[in-house]
């Protein structure tokens, strides 16, 4: 039998799938009493809940543990599992075995759910039938259960799912960045780096490994564990060989280079969105989608709510919701993507109590002022620097009305926590949603749609 760790969307989403195929499982969450399992779960007579003390009786009987991501490598149950030899894999790996069309998977530490929403965009307008999930969206086990198969798999893939794959392979794989995260579940960069690797970990000799060059030392790594055909990714360099931006244009490198397609018109804003599109780009042009599906797709393209999303202007004050961003390096792309004068709203529970990425990057003359809040507060504000007028306040609603407040118009009030939700909120969708309320509240909104 197999036993279901972390009862999660994607938990579920494991469980629904083998019952389906008629397997007889077991469950386990920590934070779920059974009286809190949905109706179609306790109800079935295939499923049995299992309790931290009822591990040891049930071992003799697993044969392999499917983990959610969002349980932690040293969870008791994860490490007694492994002691006793039993495999313990990720969903992932799971649904794979079950797929039998070809997968474009996209990791890396920010953007990589506007990067797959970007590129199911054009692959759908390029008229393909694809599946856009994993870690954002549908799970991937859930195609398996679509009527009709798709013709491509595009899924997003967190560290901790890459980390419990073992035989999955990705015809295109693609790494966007790393940025210290998530070292509270990995117990080192190297560790973080290792688990990411792992996307390329099964590609054969036709598959392709996409990632850029703007950290050298990463690269030069990657290029050792890349097995398939490499296309490299430059933005605001140009390159030999792969895809790169300069100004509004790609290139495909080469001698000599060729004018690949037009970004004009395309609204996401900053460099980093930069190497988000190119990425796209890549994986567009390797399934040969022509240049001008492509270009079509970035002029519509609006990004996904709470990243660095457009909320409105009021009095001449632009409002952007970036609440998905919980780490000081997407703060950091966020600010340097906007133009001044802004005021940065940060704040909620630190990840890590280290935020120097941030001190510099506030330091610059288009930051106007700083409003912290929320429980991290105070470990935030030893890294603001000394130039900068700051607020520290409670709640995000304070902060918002600071932020109303010193605003001049041409400003843009900038929402970036660079921390989780948990202090106050469920998750970083229900703050975005918050704070765009109360920006609307503000403006006795609802804002004009972009023009
Ligand atoms: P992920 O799915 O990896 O969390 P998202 O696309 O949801 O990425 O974006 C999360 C946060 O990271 C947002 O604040 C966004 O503005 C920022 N971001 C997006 N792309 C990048 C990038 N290439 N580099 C750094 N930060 C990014």
């Amino acid at each position: 039998m197999r036993c279901i760790i972390g009862l999660g969307k994607t938990g579920l989403a494991v469980v629904r799938f083998l019952l389906n195929q008629g397997e007889r499982v077991f469950v386990f969450d920590d934070r779920l009493k059974e009286k809190d399992f949905p109706d179609w779960l306790s109800r079935n007579p295939l499923v049995t809940p299992i309790t931290l003390q009822e591990i040891e009786k049930i071992l003799p009987l697993v044969e392999e543990c499917v983990v959610s991501p969002g349980v932690h490598p040293n969870h008791p149950v994860v490490c007694r599992f492994e002691e006793r030899g039993i495999p313990v894999i990720s969903e992932i790996e799971l649904a794979f075995r079950y797929i039998s069309f070809p997968l474009v998977g996209i990791t890396g530490s920010c953007g990589k759910s506007t990067t797959v929403s970007l590129v199911g965009e054009i692959l759908r307008r390029a008229g393909w039938d694809v599946f856009v999930g994993g870690n954002f969206g549908t799970p991937l086990i859930e195609s398996v259960l679509l009527p009709k198969p798709p013709a491509i798999g595009v899924v997003e893939l967190s560290s901790f799912q890459l980390e419990r794959v073992y035989t999955a392979r990705f015809s295109i794989a693609g790494i966007l960045n790393l940025y210290p995260n998530h070292l509270d579940y990995h117990p080192s960069m190297e560790a973080y780096f290792q688990a990411k690797g792992r996307i390329f970990l099964n590609q054969r000799p036709q598959d392709w490994a996409l990632f850029p060059l703007s950290r050298p030392l990463w690269q030069a790594r990657w290029c050792r564990v890349a097995r398939g055909r490499v296309i490299p990714l430059g933005v605001g360099v140009r390159l030999f060989e792969g895809l790169y931006a300069l100004e509004d244009v790609v290139f495909e490198g080469g001698v000599p280079p060729q004018k690949i397609l037009s970004l004009e018109g395309c609204s996401l804003p900053g460099r980093h969105n930069r190497e988000n599109i190119l990425m796209a780009v890549a994986v567009a042009r390797i399934l040969g989608v022509e240049p001008e599906t492509i270009e079509g797709v970035l002029r519509s393209f609006r990004g996904l709510p709470h990243r660095l999303e457009w909320v409105g202007e009021w009095n001449g004050v632009a409002y952007y919701n970036d609440s998905k961003s919980t780490t000081p390096s997407s703060t950091r792309v966020a600010i340097e993507a906007l133009p001044g004068p802004l005021i940065v709203i940060l704040g909620g529970k630190a990840k890590l109590a280290d935020f120097s990425e941030l001190t510099g990057v506030l330091a610059l003359e288009k930051v106007r002022c700083v409003v912290v809040y929320g429980a991290s507060r105070k470990t935030i504000e030893a890294f603001l620097p000394p130039r900068v007028r700051s607020f520290s306040v409670e709640s995000l609603e304070e902060a918002v009305k600071i932020a109303c407040r010193e605003a001049k118009p041409g400003d843009t009030v900038l929402l970036s926590p660079a921390c989780t939700s948990w202090d106050a909120y469920e998750n970083f969708e229900v703050r975005g949603e918050h704070f765009k309320a109360l920006v609307c509240a503000l403006g006795k909104g609802p804002f004009p749609e972009p023009s």
